[in-house]
């Protein structure tokens, strides 16, 4: 309760971070256990796949600025305004998978998509993908990344940090969520890690169409971006 000093100052920071970091990894191992026990199990609730994302660029976007990285995301025009599933969880996979995307990645950006996929009828499944322009994954490595506390040896990967829990703990909520994640991946250019994942279409919420005003003629834009995956997300925004 009073006034620090720089050298206290830094140390509290230093005992914040370590706990934090200690909590991530007791938290990464409970879920990992607990998926094995096979006691996991996903809630059922209504909510909005546009807000789940947008809560991601809320919790990204600060950090990829520091870094110098571009952070964007694209939602299909047909993806549903609300589902039932497990936001949670499926929050989880998402933070795993752009928190990698952000720690291997030095210059570029990070783009998240979402997309519809064909689906029974009382039901949703959405395609989701993260891609990295950072320093990608060798080919014999690409498997073994699922696998529990692997890591891609190198000092690069030793200074970020990490359990290497994350992929292997997401691969196996996506896989209770009904889908499967796959990553590619070139060395040196990055990484894209797609996953479907199925939810319960929600009842009872009459989607309303689209308003839309119909141009009396076609009209021509021209989009300035000093980032491409941005500028073509903004095009293809434009263009519906
Ligand atoms: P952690 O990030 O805690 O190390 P993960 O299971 O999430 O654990 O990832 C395992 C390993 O896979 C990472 O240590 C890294 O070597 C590699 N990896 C994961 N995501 C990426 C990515 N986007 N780009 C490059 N390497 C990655």
């Amino acid at each position: 309760s009073t006034e620090l000093n720089v050298r206290q100052r830094r140390l509290v920071s230093n005992v914040v971070r370590s706990g934090q970091a200690l909590l991530g990894i007791i938290n990464d191992i409970l879920d990992l256990a607990k998926i094995e026990a096979g006691k996991l199990e996903l809630s059922e609730l209504p909510f909005e796949p546009r807000e789940a994302i947008a809560e991601l660029a809320d919790l990204f976007s600060e950090h990829c600025a520091n870094k110098g990285l571009e952070f964007v995301y694209f939602v299909a025009e047909d993806v549903p305004s609300r589902v039932i599933g497990d936001p949670v969880r499926l929050r989880q996979v998402l933070v795993n998978l752009v928190g990698n995307a952000v720690k291997f990645t030095e210059l570029g950006e990070v783009v998240v998509k979402v997309t519809t996929l064909p689906a029974g009828p009382d039901e949703v499944v959405l395609g989701f993908a993260v891609e990295d322009t950072g320093i990608g994954i060798a080919p014999d490595q690409r498997s073994r990344i699922f696998e529990s506390f692997h890591q891609v040896y190198g000092s690069m990967t030793r200074a970020r940090g990490g359990s290497g829990l994350g992929l292997s703990i997401s691969r196996q909520l996506v896989g209770l969520m009904g889908g499967s994640l796959a990553v590619e991946s070139e060395l040196g250019r990055g990484s894209c890690f797609s996953f479907t994942a199925r939810f319960n279409a929600a009842p009872h919420v009459a989607e309303p169409p689209p308003t839309r005003q119909h141009l009396p003629r076609t009209l021509r834009a021209l989009v300035l971006d000093g980032n491409a995956a941005s500028a073509h997300v903004i095009s293809v925004y434009l263009a519906n």
